[in-house]
C-alpha cells in the first residue's frame, strides 16, 4: 500500500506541528499576562493623571476668582479716586453729600471685597499646595511605572523572539502538510485551546483523558491512518516503546 508511508509522515509532521503550537500557546499566554500587567500599570498612571488634572483645574479656577476680585477692587479704587476728585469741585451741599455717600459706599464695597479676597487667596494657596503635591506624586509614580514597564519589556524580549521562531517553524511545517489536513489541525486546535494532536497511553486519550475503544487503540498503535478521539476529536498517535 503506497499511502501508508505518507500517513506515517503526516502523523510525524502533525506531532512537530503540535510541538510548535503548544509552545506558541504557552508563550502567547505568558506575553498576554505581561501585557495585562503593563496595561494595568498604565491605567493606574492614567487615574493619577486624571486626579492631577482635576487639582490643576481647581487651582486655575481659584486663581481666576482671585484675579476677578482684584480687578473689581481696582475698579472700585478708580471710582473712589474719581469721586474724591468730584468732591473737591462740588458747588452745592447736596452734591457734596451725594459724592461723599458715593465714596463711602465704594469704600464699604471695597472692604467687603478685600475680606473675600483674603479668604480666596488662602483657599488658592491650599489648592496650589494640593496640586503641587499631586504633581510630585504623579512624577514619582510615572518614573516608577516607566521603569516597571521597561522591566517587563526586558523580561519578554526572549519570549517574543522565541514566539517568532515557533511561528516561523509552524508556518514552515504547515507548508509541508496537505491544506485539508492543516485546516483540520487548525479547527481542532481552536476548539481545544491549542491542543490538536495527542498521545494515547493505555487506551486513554491524553487530551480529554477518556478511554478510547480497544479496536481504535489498535488502529492508533498501527499508525497507518489518522484517527480522531471519539470524545474530543483530537488526532491521536501512539509512541511505541
Ligand atoms: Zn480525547
Amino acid at each position: 500500500m503506497s499511502d501508508i508511508p505518507s500517513q506515517v509522515q503526516d502523523i510525524e509532521t502533525l506531532i512537530k506541528l503540535q510541538e510548535a503550537e503548544t509552545e506558541i500557546v504557552r508563550l502567547k499566554s505568558i506575553l498576554e499576562k505581561f501585557e495585562k500587567e503593563k496595561n494595568k500599570l498604565g491605567a493606574k498612571l492614567k487615574q493619577f493623571g486624571t486626579a492631577l488634572d482635576e487639582n490643576k483645574e481647581n487651582f486655575s479656577k481659584a486663581a481666576e476668582v482671585c484675579r476677578d476680585l482684584e480687578r473689581e477692587i481696582q475698579m472700585i479704587d478708580d471710582r473712589i479716586v474719581k469721586s474724591n476728585e468730584k468732591l473737591r469741585m462740588v458747588k452745592t451741599n447736596k452734591e457734596y453729600q451725594l459724592f461723599l455717600r458715593e465714596v463711602d459706599d465704594n469704600k464699604k464695597r471695597k472692604d467687603a471685597l478685600e475680606t473675600e479676597l483674603i479668604e480666596r487667596l488662602d483657599e488658592k494657596e491650599k489648592i496650589e499646595g494640593m496640586a503641587q503635591e499631586s504633581q510630585k506624586e504623579f512624577n514619582l509614580l510615572e518614573a516608577q511605572i516607566e521603569s516597571e514597564q521597561k522591566e517587563i519589556e526586558k523580561k519578554t524580549i526572549e519570549d517574543r523572539e522565541l514566539l517568532d521562531e515557533y511561528l516561523e517553524r509552524q508556518a514552515k511545517i504547515g507548508k509541508t502538510l496537505d491544506p485539508s489536513l492543516m485546516n483540520r489541525f487548525n479547527r481542532i486546535s481552536k476548539m481545544n485551546q491549542g491542543l490538536a494532536v495527542v498521545n494515547v497511553k493505555n487506551e486513554v486519550c491524553m487530551g480529554c483523558f477518556m478511554n478510547i475503544p480497544p479496536q481504535l487503540y489498535i488502529e492508533v498503535q498501527r499508525g497507518k491512518s489518522l484517527i480522531s478521539c471519539p470524545q474530543c476529536s483530537r488526532i491521536l498517535y501512539h509512541i511505541k516503546k
